[in-house]
């Protein structure tokens, strides 16, 4: 007989958990309130770089191409449309921040990442531009609003999800049994929300929200991702989103008006667009202070796992991170320390 687990929550975390394991031959039921406020409002942008400190985003040569090759394999699977490329062109905040540009895109390991600065790039005119720009290769976004409605519908039709909130009274987590059905493996992918269920309430899970606004421009260009202080994300037909606040500890959901300022705000450091502001959209991400995500075995229960904390890059990570829980789950393969929750439930023990 098929191990069977039990899997809370289909956002990003449980969808990518749940093709992971059924791919193991586990047999997998997911339980979902029906409401999403992360995966589905995100941007989905994956953006190799942080710009910051122009490095490569943490383990990118691992999660970057095993990130394409997933998304577009669960495209076949679910005959959908989520993957779609972009160049993201970073407007320089500063001559330091071009001159470390440089540097890297003459690195080997940044060749696959950074283009070159060209003398188009370093004159380009779609922003107010003092220190030149430069194009960052192989970054893409995932439709993420399509990729939790797609996901809810094929499971729900392969009888794989259901429906409904997850009551607690019903959790016999030293048993991890649910509502009178044993499981071999009971995973948490609660997001934000898992602050508030109390098998792992003792992580340090943050909330942070984030914001974006749905604009309509005739002046924004559609071929290229604009960034700097916010990202501008071309839909297409004169479509962009704009983001994102980081409002740190606010789990609430309301939009409002100082967030929908702040982002016209950095959209008019980049340049005049006269922006036609048709949604702006509220979620909270699942973050963590030392910005690993939270993944492991309850340290009391035998069972019970813990997938969370995917932060701001969570469409980047979550294919890698979901193999990698599934194989830890079913071969016992250790997780790498970094993110497991052992570097938490060591001091909680
Ligand atoms: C404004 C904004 C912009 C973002 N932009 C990007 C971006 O461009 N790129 C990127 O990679 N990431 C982005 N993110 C982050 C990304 O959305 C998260 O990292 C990721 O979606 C988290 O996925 P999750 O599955 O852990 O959580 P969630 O998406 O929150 O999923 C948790 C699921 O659990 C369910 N659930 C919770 N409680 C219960 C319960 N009691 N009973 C039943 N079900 C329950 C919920 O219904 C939900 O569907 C953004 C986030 C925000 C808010």
């Amino acid at each position: 007989m098929a191990q069977k687990a039990l899997i809370i929550g289909a956002g990003l975390a449980g969808t990518c958990l749940a093709h992971q394991l059924l791919a193991k031959g586990i047999s997998v039921k997911i339980l979902d309130q029906g409401y999403n406020h992360s995966s589905a409002i995100a941007a989905g942008m994956v953006n190799p770089m942080v710009f910051r400190r122009m490095n490569k985003s943490w383990r990118l040569d691992e999660f970057l191409p095993e990130a394409q090759q997933f998304y577009l394999e669960i495209e076949k699977k679910l005959n959908a449309k989520f993957y779609h490329p972009i160049v993201i062109r970073r407007f320089f905040s500063s001559e330091q921040e071009r001159l470390l540009w440089e540097e890297r895109s003459n690195e080997m390991a940044y060749e696959p990442y950074l283009e070159k600065i060209s003398s188009a790039d370093e004159h380009n005119q779609t922003a107010n531009n003092t220190f030149g720009s430069g194009r960052v290769k192989n970054a893409f976004w995932i439709d993420a609003a399509g990729w939790v409605q797609q996901h809810t519908a094929y499971f729900k039709a392969n009888g794989v999800l259901l429906e409904a909130q997850f009551d607690s009274q019903a959790w016999t987590p030293s048993e991890c049994k649910y509502q009178s059905e044993s499981y071999d493996f009971v995973i948490f992918c609660m997001g934000y929300l898992q602050k508030e269920e109390e098998t792992f309430a003792y992580l340090p899970l943050q909330q942070t929200k984030g914001q974006t606004l749905l604009i309509e421009s005739e002046l924004l260009p559609e071929e290229e991702s604009l960034n700097r202080k916010c990202f501008v994300l071309p839909y297409g037909q004169k479509h962009f989103r704009i983001g994102a606040t980081y409002e740190f500890n606010n789990p609430t959901l309301t939009v409002t008006e100082e967030g929908k300022t702040f982002l016209l705000e950095t959209l008019e450091a980049l340049g005049t667009y006269h922006p036609k502001v048709i949604d702006q959209v509220a979620g909270v991400r699942p973050t963590v202070l030392d910005r690993r995500p939270l993944m492991g075995m309850h340290p009391n229960f035998p069972g019970v796992f813990i997938f969370n904390g995917l932060g701001t890059k969570g469409y980047m990570m979550a294919p890698t991170l979901a193999r990698e829980l599934a194989e830890h789950i079913t071969t016992n393969k250790p997780l790498n320390p970094e993110i497991n929750i052992s570097r938490f439930t060591d001091k909680h023990l």
